[in-house]
């Protein structure tokens, strides 16, 4: 192999120290050998990646966080771009903007938002990367406040395949900023994300109500009913689980199956107990209401999901509406899950996430979806896995009929099968993605995604 470029970060190779720790992945049934590591820290060290792995035939994967079920990140013998040395975010509180590293990670983001009461859409989880999750579109507890991340995102400093940093912004490549609001890392790397912030917190509401598997319909049909009701300043999640064995839920019931509903609410304890008080219709199991700060709410599900401990499979699916045929669905087979670990969750819609126009962003989704539903297979090794990777599929299958066509968000799929990619974007959106990763990624160096195919 030779080289003739020079990355200022380290090149780990197996064998070196460090490798086998950097290659790791939040999926632990990922265990991909990467012929090279390139730990970037400046566009420049990105820039001379990509031509490292370029002129010596190299499969690349671009690593933010870590996040991706696929293992995307990582190819096997190939060269990964790890970002990781790209985490600074810097806020203005005057304009009210960050501007992140395109690898640092949501807690890093959050945290340097909130020393000035600030937030920004982003994940549940804050060991998720910023890279990853804004690409794909970013949804979370402010999505119905705020909209997906990719809504608030004002330009992105991106190095195109062939080396050169560009700024896509409204002026400059504009068609660009709007490929990556939700076309992925198709094309180019982003080193830099400018976002939008908005005032959160500090301290939020949150209400947590779960049910138990005998009253699994009628607690989902009323955690739909509540969150159909809720105004923009709230979030929610539903969820099918089985119960962590947390603080606020009292031992008799971890690791119980239930149903849940999780309520966020951004403005008062009062505003915030009206929300749930509807839920109580359905007397539930568990019901536990807090103030936290925003940064420890962000975290508060990181233990459910421990970074490498378990592996992974999930599918997706966007409702337009919860519908009790669909919860039907839900309740017959959650039963069926081996795992404990294994869950559904339902992210709320709706609010400023439907305000924005389908053909405003590249998102991957219709705007009119009320619901986007995520199964996730999760075991502690591969044997649980594989039993419920099965559940998922048959879950997937028998919930299609409810959802109005097989898109998903790109960022809930493990496994990138040409058709549901584009069935995610729609043919209209596929093609114009296609148009502009013909101009900027023309050989389709970037390919470990949900591809876009350049157009011929
Ligand atoms: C436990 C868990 C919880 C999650 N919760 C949420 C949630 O609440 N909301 C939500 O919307 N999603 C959620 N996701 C999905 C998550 O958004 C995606 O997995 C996302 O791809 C993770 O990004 P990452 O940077 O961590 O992943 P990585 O695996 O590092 O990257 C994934 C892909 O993104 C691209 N990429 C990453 N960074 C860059 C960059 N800077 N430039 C160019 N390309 C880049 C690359 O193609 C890469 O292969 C969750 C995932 C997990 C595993």
């Amino acid at each position: 192999m030779t080289t003739t470029t020079n990355v200022h970060g380290t090149m780990l190779r197996p064998g070196d120290d460090g490798y086998d720790e950097t290659r790791k992945v939040w999926n632990a049934a990922i265990d991909h050998r990467p012929a090279v590591i390139a730990r970037c820290s400046s566009p420049a060290d990105v820039a001379a990646a990509l031509e490292y792995g370029q002129v010596n035939g190299l499969e690349i994967g671009v690593r933010g966080g870590g996040h991706n079920y696929g293992g995307a990140a990582v190819p096997e013998d190939g060269l990964m771009i790890d970002l990781r040395g790209l985490d600074q975010v810097v806020v203005d509180p005057a304009t009210r903007r960050a501007r992140c590293g395109g690898g640092a990670t949501q807690a890093q983001l959050d945290a340097a938002a909130q020393a000035h009461g600030l937030a920004v859409t982003g994940g549940t989880i804050s060991h998720t990367g910023v890279g990853g999750l804004t690409l794909g579109g970013g949804m979370g507890w402010l999505t119905r406040a705020h909209g997906l991340t990719i809504d608030n995102l004002v330009s992105a400093e991106i190095v195109l395949p062939d080396g050169r940093c560009v700024r896509a912004c409204a002026d400059e490549h504009p068609d660009l900023l709007w490929a990556v609001k939700g076309g992925g890392g198709n094309f180019g790397v982003v080193t830099e994300f400018e976002l939008q912030l908005h005032p959160v917190g500090p301290m939020v509401h949150l209400g947590i109500l779960l049910w138990d598997a005998e009253h699994a319909g009628e607690g989902l049909r009323v955690a739909r009913d509540v969150a159909n009701g809720l105004p923009r300043d709230a979030g929610a999640i539903i969820v099918a689980l089985n119960a962590p064995p947390a603080p606020f839920i009292p031992q008799e019931h971890h690791f119980a199956l239930c149903v849940g509903l999780f309520v966020v609410g951004l403005s008062s304890a009062d505003a915030h107990a009206t929300l749930l008080a509807p839920a109580r219709a359905v007397p539930p199991m568990v019901d536990f209401t807090t103030e936290l700060p925003y940064c420890a709410l962000q975290q508060l599900l990181d233990e459910a999901a421990p970074y490498g401990a378990a592996h992974a499979y999930n599918r997706a699916l966007y409702l337009d509406d919860l519908t009790d045929a669909a919860i039907d669905v839900l309740a017959e087979r959650l039963p069926r899950k081996a795992s404990p670990m294994s869950l559904i969750p339902i992210f709320s819609l709706g609010g400023a996430f439907a305000d924005v126009p389908d053909d405003a962003t590249a998102f991957g989704g219709r705007r009119s979806a009320r619901f986007a539903v995520n199964m996730d297979a999760i075991g502690p090794d591969a044997d649980t896995m594989a039993a419920d990777r099965q559940w998922v599929q048959e879950l997937w299958t028998a919930l299609l009929p409810h959802a109005g066509g097989p898109g998903s968000y790109v960022n809930f799929m493990t496994e990138y099968e040409q058709d549901r990619v584009r069935a995610a974007y729609g043919t209209a959106k596929y093609d114009r993605l296609a148009a502009i990763k013909a101009v900027y990624d023309p050989d389709n160096v970037l390919h470990r995604n949900a591809n876009i195919v350049p157009m011929r």
